[in-house]
């Protein structure tokens, strides 16, 4: 067969050749044993948190090496592509902080583009026709129904499954044959003629794994499909040779596939680069463990981390402790430090899934928020009000200064700093009472049983007479009001005669506190009623006056 002739029948229009593409996207003059690496999703409008974690540690392994980290878009399969599916993945990434040096974006294009797969055609297709020259690929005009009658052959004989050796029918087409097909207008694929050796071995070297050795490579595998859009596995030889990936991060699903990966690398005449597998993120169910899932676990998705306003420091605070275990420790050391400081190591990465823990996560995202500053707490909220609690963004644009008074409040009781909130969604949540509109507001009473209504009514009607907002004693005034009523101002005294009082001043605060916030523990309850003011703050006893009655 005359592979030249070949070539230019099935790709009568490329002109260029591998060895310009050489020079078009050359190697990157970079710092000794700085990494190139990538996050290449395909933008199907869903960021898994996996996907995140991957960015994260890539974008790491190349920021502390003085590398570079680029995104591409491996949207080849059109049918799963969404409208402003790359917009997404790039503002998801964005508000993450995990930002890119180049990618399909303004200001992200360099000489390495296109960044996107559908825009590359002509550079696979270069690639192809020059394997096909060297003999190394071949057109395919199988159809559905032959290749299911292979695959059936193969079962029926206990043999691996696929286009391989014998099964490989089209490797036997003359130039003749193929010609007439072509002209016919049939449609093809074109295949890898693999060299590979049934029953030899290759090793692989995993960063995290160690050696590995799996199979040589035997399919002739597709790789350019019917519409002539690369299959993955071509493209990530192409893309990652081209743009001139040094180190290949990416799930271990693909690690099956190294095989084939080294070997088209090598037919093409490119570099191999270094692969490190990570293992994905797991949830605990039962005894076991499984893969977050799109369909059941919301938190799989990346945009509810971001809808519940989980700081982003947090989340990725988080990823770290799963990516390499001694982060924690390291972070109890350097307390002052963040993420940004610490150097991951690709090789104490776990093995097998990393485990997902919302309660963990929760605790650290407690931490995390008690370091921000009112300041810092105020801005963040803003941002994400603005896009996912519109009530609470118009008090917080609005009353900056009332607002930067409910975040002390639940930031610090005395001189202790608190930890309740992990994510702003919790500010409606836990303090309802300070963001809530009054309206909207719905409060249910954590009432002791012990207190009657008549004792309820009678504290609450002599608190009504002055809620002594403005002194500055207010404490001492609540003792009095207590003492008129019969309530002990003194605890310890209290506990020694309880039958001589109807209570102590913990019951008068109590009992106020509930029906101002509905909940018997709040933060300073004579700050609470100061920020949401003396009106809301009647309204809301002559509500609980209602309730109680
Ligand atoms: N588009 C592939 C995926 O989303 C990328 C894998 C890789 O990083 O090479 O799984």
């Amino acid at each position: 067969m005359d592979y030249g002739k070949l070539a230019e029948l099935i790709f009568p229009n490329i002109k260029g050749t591998v060895a310009e593409l050489e020079e078009r996207f050359p190697e990157r003059t970079l710092p000794e044993g700085a990494k190139v690496t990538r996050f290449a999703p395909s933008p199907t409008g869903y960021m898994h948190i996996g996907g995140l974690y991957a960015a994260m540690i890539s974008r790491k392994i190349a920021k502390q090496s003085g590398g570079v980290f680029y995104l591409r878009i491996e949207d080849t399969d059109k049918k799963r592509e969404v409208e402003d599916g790359v917009g997404e993945i790039i503002r998801s990434l964005k508000e993450f902080d995990l930002e890119f040096d180049e990618g399909p974006f303004a200001g992200g294009e360099t000489i390495y583009a296109p960044y996107k797969q559908s825009e590359r055609k002509e550079i696979y297709q270069i690639c192809v026709k020059e394997l096909m020259k060297k003999g190394l690929a071949y057109p395919c005009f199988c159809t559905a129904e032959e290749l299911d009658e292979i695959r059936r052959k193969q079962e029926e004989a206990k043999e691996d499954l696929g286009y391989y050796g014998k099964y490989a029918v089209a490797r036997n087409l003359t130039y003749e044959e193929i010609e007439e097909k072509i002209h016919a207008g049939m449609p093809y694929v074109v295949r890898l003629k693999s060299p590979g050796t049934a029953g030899a071995y290759v090793r692989y070297t995993d960063p995290i794994r160690g050696n590995i050795d799996m199979p040589e490579n035997i399919m002739d595998v597709v790789l350019l499909k019917s519409d002539g859009i690369p299959t993955y596995h071509f493209a990530h030889a192409v893309d990652d040779h081209f743009m001139r990936t040094n180190l290949v991060i990416r799930g271990d699903e693909w690690l099956a596939s190294y095989p084939l990966h080294k070997q088209l690398f090598e037919l093409c005449g490119f570099e191999l680069p270094e692969y490190v597998h990570i293992s994905p993120i797991m949830k605990a169910e039962g005894n076991g463990k499984r893969k977050l899932s799109k369909r059941k676990d919301p938190e799989a998705a990346v945009g509810f981390y971001l809808e519940q306003g989980y700081p982003s420091e947090s989340v990725l605070e988080y990823l770290m402790t799963i990516a390499n275990s001694n982060y924690e420790e390291w972070h109890m050391a350097n307390p002052d430090k963040t993420i940004d400081d610490f150097t991951l190591s690709l090789s104490k990465m776990p093995v097998s899934g990393a485990l997902f823990d919302m309660v963990k996560l929760t605790d650290v995202s407690k931490e995390m928020v008690s370091t921000f500053t009112s300041e810092q707490c105020y801005e963040k909220i803003l941002v994400w009000a603005e896009i996912y609690n519109k009530k609470l963004y118009e008090f917080a644009s609005a009353k900056k200064d009332d607002f930067l008074k409910t975040i002390d409040l639940w930031k610090i009781s005395g001189n202790k700093v608190r930890k309740d909130v992990a994510k702003w969604s919790d500010l409606t949540e836990l303090f309802g009472y300070l963001y809530v509109p009054e309206e909207e507001l719905a409060l249910s009473y954590e009432l002791d049983e012990k207190y009657t209504k008549e004792q309820l009514e009678e504290v609450i009607k002599a608190y009504q007479k002055d809620l002594f907002l403005d002194s500055d004693n207010w404490f001492g005034q609540m003792k009095l009001l207590g003492e008129q009523l019969g309530y002990c101002p003194n605890v310890k005294e209290y506990k020694k005669n309880p039958d001589g009082y109807k209570g102590s001043i913990t019951d008068i605060c109590t009992i106020v506190r509930v029906a101002v916030t509905g909940k018997k523990n709040s933060p300073d309850l004579f700050t609470i009623m100061n920020v949401i003011g003396k009106d809301r703050t009647e309204a809301r006893l002559n509500r609980f006056l209602e309730e109680v009655r």
